[in-house]
């Protein structure tokens, strides 16, 4: 079900420095998520989004709010989206939320970052590099390089192959673009040939940066919505992954130090940074200098 809700507030203040993406303030212009990751952690109880499974609820008053807010900020800092759900999920072709924020985003001149698996954030290209002016990043989740693999992992998402030829028009356009390897799935995605085939991908489509975590994370609504995939699709791992991790929260990848090596050698191979460049947040008053430092 797709349903119309009227939202409080929009952004929230990022508490404490983001050492990945270097937000400042985030927001969600949905609930729920349409491409139905297999493994997505916001079906986790403490994030309240009941039938993440069935429901999207899209923020109506959303741009409203957001201009709003916008108008009242003393900091000049990277606005965030796509940790929730992705900005560019089917429905937003019809609804258009993304676009119109990152309009307003523009027009107060903001930097922003978002993460995402879709090729349809290339329908907003123009604005991209109208926010470029400061700073616009745009991240794309890859997981796995296997298009047949990632229909089962993914079912809703577009195949790794349209995320990475979007990550390179969106490179040659000049912005900046990387990739968040995460998670990486035991027992699944956590070969050498896979963290390989990605970076050779990532490197060859214009990533200056890859971001990994080399295992995911397991609890509640969340793990048991996985081992039942688990139980459809991979036959016999639901019982080892019990075996391998109880109830434990945090799930590693098998021979992570190893994989660790392998992706650490290759990056420094191809020249790809491991941290992302991010913007130094600034009062407002004065126009952002839209110099990127590496911290
Ligand atoms: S794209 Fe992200 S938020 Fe959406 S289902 Fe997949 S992991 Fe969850």
């Amino acid at each position: 079900m797709i349903k119309d809700i009227q939202a409080k507030t929009l952004l929230a203040r990022v508490k404490g420095p983001d050492d990945w993406f270097g937000l400042y303030y985030n927001f969600n212009l949905y609930r729920g998520c349409q491409h139905q990751c297999i493994y997505c952690d916001s079906r986790s109880e403490c994030y309240q989004i009941e039938n993440f499974n069935q429901d999207v609820l899209v923020k109506a008053n959303a741009i409203e709010l957001l201009r709003k807010e916008l108008d009242g900020k003393r900091v000049t800092g990277t606005i965030g989206s796509g940790s929730m759900n992705d900005p560019y999920m089917p429905l937003e072709a019809e609804k258009q939320l993304t676009r119109r924020a990152l309009e307003t985003i523009a027009e107060f001149h903001f930097p922003v970052h978002i993460i995402t698996k879709s090729d349809l954030v290339l329908r907003d290209v123009d604005l991209l590099e109208r926010i470029n002016q400061v700073y616009a990043a745009v991240t794309f989740t890859i997981t796995t390089a296997d298009d047949a693999l990632a229909r089962i992992l993914e079912p809703g998402a577009p195949s790794p192959s349209r995320r990475l030829a979007a990550m390179r028009s969106l490179s040659e356009k000049g912005i900046l673009t990387g990739v968040t390897l995460m998670p990486v799935l035991p027992f699944i995605e956590d070969n050498e040939e896979n963290i390989i085939h990605i970076l050779t991908l990532a490197h060859q489509n214009g990533s200056a940066y890859i971001l990994p975590a080399f295992g995911m994370t397991l609890r509640d609504r969340q793990r048991a919505y996985y081992y039942a995939k688990l139980d459809k699709y991979f036959p016999g791992l639901h019982s080892r992954y019990e075996k391998s991790f109880g109830e434990r929260y945090s799930a590693r990848a098998q021979n992570h130090n190893r994989l660790e090596k392998v992706f650490a050698a290759l990056c420094r191979e191809f020249g790809i940074a491991t941290k992302m460049p991010v913007f130094v947040p600034q009062k407002r008053g004065r126009e952002p200098a839209g110099q990127p430092s590496l911290f």
